[in-house]
């Protein structure tokens, strides 16, 4: 079994909804993690390049927005965990069969961040 691991980065800003808070920034860092068992005929399980062209392409949804003004984190509040689940949704869109996603990561700064999976994958 393969594991294949990229990141990426986007900026955006949001305002949660406990008491004090302001609206802020970060620069989310996020990991996303994919199995597979079978290599192709050029030794990969999958290009990487793919793989990191599809997160990219999610992440544009979300670089530089307010995000509390996306139609998805108007329902679900823009906490990190609803955005790990946001990015794992639509990334598992892109995968194909042969692959799982494992898990995608985003982190908020270099202390803090959530992981999010489905079933039993770590
Ligand atoms: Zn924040």
């Amino acid at each position: 079994m393969f594991r294949l691991i990229v990141g990426d980065e986007f900026a955006a800003a949001h305002k949660l909804s406990i008491c004090g808070e302001e609206l802020h920034g970060h620069n989310f860092h996020v990991w996303v993690a994919v199995e597979g068992n079978n290599l192709d005929a050029n030794g990969m399980v999958i290009d990487l390049r793919l793989l990191r062209g599809w997160l990219t392409e999610i992440l544009k949804e979300l670089d530089h927005k307010y995000l509390n003004d996306l139609a998805y984190f108007k329902v679900n509040p823009p906490t990190v965990e609803n955005i790990a689940k946001y990015i794992f949704t639509n990334l598992n869109r892109k995968i194909p069969d042969s692959l799982r996603l494992m898990y995608v990561e985003v982190w908020e700064d270099e202390r803090q961040g959530v992981r999010y999976y489905e079933g039993c994958a770590t």
